[in-house]
């Protein structure tokens, strides 16, 4: 049977605050246990560290903050990081896209398009460059 061991999961993430290394995904894998999980751990350890919380870095800009750790630290942050602005390979205009699309969708291309129009161009570039 396997024993819930709550006290290591918390005294782990302890030691994680202390160096200021707040990755829940990470922290999560380590421990075997789901994300709700560390935060759950996070909160109850924030709520006994007071203003000693330890900082957490934004996954878009990087920066460091203080608080509740989230994955972003603003709403826009976390908006620019699901919808990168991206320069189109064809026409050269900027344009969003969301993030699950430019990973899977166009990776065939190796290269960003705006629209399908843009993606035809590209195709028929390539085509051509087939031909010789
Ligand atoms: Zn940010
Ligand atoms: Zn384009």
């Amino acid at each position: 049977m396997k024993v819930q061991n709550f006290g290591e999961n918390t005294l782990f993430v302890q030691d994680r605050i202390k160096e200021g290394d707040i990755d829940v995904p990470s922290i999560a894998a380590e421990l075997g246990v789901s994300r709700t999980r560390v935060y759950q751990i996070i909160a109850r350890l924030g709520h006994s560290m007071g203003q000693k919380y330890a900082s957490w870095r934004c996954r878009q800009c990087g920066m460091a903050h203080r608080g509740t750790p989230r994955a972003f630290c603003s709403r826009h942050c976390g908006e620019k990081y699901y919808h990168p602005t991206l320069v189109c390979a064809v026409c050269g205009n900027d344009f969003t896209r969301k993030r699950g699309l430019v990973r899977y969708r166009y990776k065939m291309f190796a290269k960003q398009v705006c629209s399908i129009a843009c993606r035809n161009a590209l195709l028929a570039s390539y085509a051509r460059m087939k031909k010789g």
